[in-house]
């Protein structure tokens, strides 16, 4: 180690407090990535949602070949700047918080799948309830995979409209986090075209070209994972396409 924190202050001979933390409006105004502010910022609106209670979850940046990362095991909406992982793009640490009882995510290894198989330049884990609630629908029990068409909320998801089936796969959950990553490759490798992956009664791993498209992919998702369980609450199938779309009914 060179002495040199994450804000470029050598603490080594510089006691001066970490400078204040910039709030994630700006750092999207400025619409350059302060990775470590946007991690932290992400993690307080992720734990407002209730989708990283309970030390749950967690988000990791990309900036080139450069990773920024959550720790593990911590409340997330409790972040300090400081406790960021630095990693490079092989899943190698490369900057460790002064904190010495923090422990790079159990995430990392899945988060690294989003990064090497999608180049994403961001990935986001949460536990929330609708995302679990979503695995055990029964026609994603049946069918081994979340589907859903029709909702105005499936365009929000890259290379997906309207009209289009929104489809994520889903794994079946370990003891360890980490021993989910073998499964959440091969679902990856197969189904190229989902933005995420589901994890039963567990969560979400969702990832976009940067934390911008990341949050927004994820916020979708989680909204249409709501809709759905609410629709098959009412008895309506989610899945098919409904009798009065004249765009998409067959010609006789
Ligand atoms: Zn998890």
């Amino acid at each position: 180690m060179n002495g040199q924190s994450l804000d470029g202050v050598d603490h080594r001979t510089h006691r001066a407090p970490s400078p204040p933390e910039r709030p994630l409006d700006e750092a999207y105004e400025r619409g350059h990535e302060d990775a470590v502010s946007v991690i932290t910022g992400l993690c307080r609106e992720m734990y407002r949602h209730g989708w990283v209670t309970g030390t749950g979850g967690g988000i990791s940046v990309r900036q080139g070949d450069t990773v920024y990362m959550a720790p593990s095991g911590v409340q997330k909406e409790r972040l300090r700047r400081e406790d960021i992982f630095v990693l490079d793009r092989s899943g190698a640490v490369r900057h460790r918080p002064p904190n010495t009882a923090l422990r790079v995510s159990q995430c990392c290894p899945l988060f690294m799948h989003a990064f090497q198989m999608r180049n994403a330049g961001a990935c986001i884990h949460t536990h929330s309830q609708a995302a679990v609630l979503a695995t055990l629908l029964p026609p994603t029990v049946a069918a081994g995979e979340f589907r859903m068409t029709h909702q105005e909320m499936i365009k929000g998801v890259p290379q997906h409209g309207y009209h289009d089936t929104l489809v994520v796969p889903v794994i079946d959950n370990t003891a360890q986090e980490e021993q989910l990553a073998a499964s959440m490759a091969a679902a990856m490798r197969a189904y190229t075209r989902a933005p995420a992956v589901l994890v039963r009664r567990h969560g979400l791993y969702v990832w976009g070209r940067d934390y911008v498209q990341a949050k927004t992919v994820n916020e979708c998702l989680d909204y249409l994972f709501e809709v759905a369980c609410r629709m098959h609450a009412m008895g309506i199938d989610h899945t098919q396409v409904p009798p009065d779309c004249a765009e998409c009914r067959q010609p006789k």
